[in-house]
């Protein structure tokens, strides 16, 4: 499949960047890794005239921390979010959702800005940032804002960026030391999309859950917060019951469409069960496990 015809500008810098975005509105996209860009425009699902290439731009790679705050280049490779020392240590939820993307090949290339900013459901990094309660810092010729990741999906690719736009970071406030995390992911096959997956961050203060956070990839037209689930565990001891009825109100929520990974109830029971697996994890690894 070829797509059509466009334009090629490598920007230099992110305000070059901004500017061309600007000037070709609506005909301009934005290229990162181009694994998810470029398969939709050899489908003529997109035909940008204008491709303005981000990979020139050494500022937008790259994670540090700024206080109580991971920043990470929204140009940051999956294989760097993978091997970041600051994040096994700070974050590690990231790199382990970031393993399970794909194969070799995409991680090396792919990045997390394109990830999260793609609008696919099936994506891995939404969810996990909506658990992490992280924001996009977004620049346009209008100046710079940020955008919390929970209420960022709209459908599916369909965010609260505008024609213009573009992501320069992502910030991730740092959880605290002795969380636990989890995020659990079921596939048909190594490199292949969920079929369900669930993302938990957990606080506890002994044997009660002091905070959590319950997300879902892959299961609606949006990645989830799992929102009820997260209210009955708040405050409680989690014993198998709590996680059973965390799982079935996770559960409730779900809208998969049928395609080849199967059937709306066989998704929805995978959703629960993720569910289950990352709430015993997160509490394992919080307990020291
Ligand atoms: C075989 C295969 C298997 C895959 N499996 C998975 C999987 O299991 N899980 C998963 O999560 N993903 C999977 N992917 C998708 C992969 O992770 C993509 O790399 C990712 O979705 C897009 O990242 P990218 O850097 O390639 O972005 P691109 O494809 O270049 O861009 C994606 C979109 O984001 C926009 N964009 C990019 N950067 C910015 C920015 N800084 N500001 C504003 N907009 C921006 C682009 O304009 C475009 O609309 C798979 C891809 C392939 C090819």
């Amino acid at each position: 499949m070829i797509p059509g015809n466009f334009e090629y500008h490598s920007a230099s810098g992110v305000d070059e960047a901004v500017a061309l975005l600007a000037e070709h509105g609506e005909n301009g996209k934005l290229l990162a890794g181009g694994h998810s860009l470029l398969p939709m425009m050899k489908l003529r699902f997109a035909e940008p005239a204008h491709l303005i290439d981000l990979n020139g731009i050494e500022e937008l790679r790259g994670i540090r921390e700024d206080g109580d705050t991971l920043v990470i280049g929204a140009m940051t490779s999956e294989n760097a979010v993978i091997a970041s020392e600051v994040l096994q240590r700070r974050c590690p939820v990231l790199p382990e959702a970031a393993r399970l993307i794909a194969d070799p090949q995409v991680r090396n290339r792919g990045t997390i800005g394109g990830d999260a900013l793609h609008g696919d459901p099936g994506n891995d990094h939404p969810a996990v940032l909506m658990a992490l309660e992280a924001e996009f810092v977004v620049r346009s010729q209008k100046g710079e804002r940020r955008e919390p990741a929970n209420g960022f999906y709209l459908g599916p690719y369909l965010t609260r960026l505008d024609d213009g736009d573009l992501v320069t970071a992502i910030r991730v406030p740092i959880p605290a030391p002795d969380h636990g995390y989890a995020y659990a992911k079921f596939k048909r096959k190594t490199g292949d999309y969920a079929t369900a997956a669930a993302c938990c961050l957990l606080e506890m203060e002994g044997d009660t859950c002091r905070k959590v956070r319950l997300t879902l990839t892959n299961v609606g037209p949006t990645p989830l917060r799992a929102e009820d689930a997260e209210e009955l565990l708040t405050g409680q001891t989690i014993d198998a019951e709590r996680i059973e009825q965390a799982a079935q109100a996770a559960m409730s929520i779900c809208e998969p469409a049928e395609d080849l990974r199967g059937s709306p109830e066989y998704k929805t029971h995978m959703a629960g069960e993720m569910t289950r697996r990352a709430l015993h994890t997160a509490l394992e690894r919080a307990r020291g496990g």
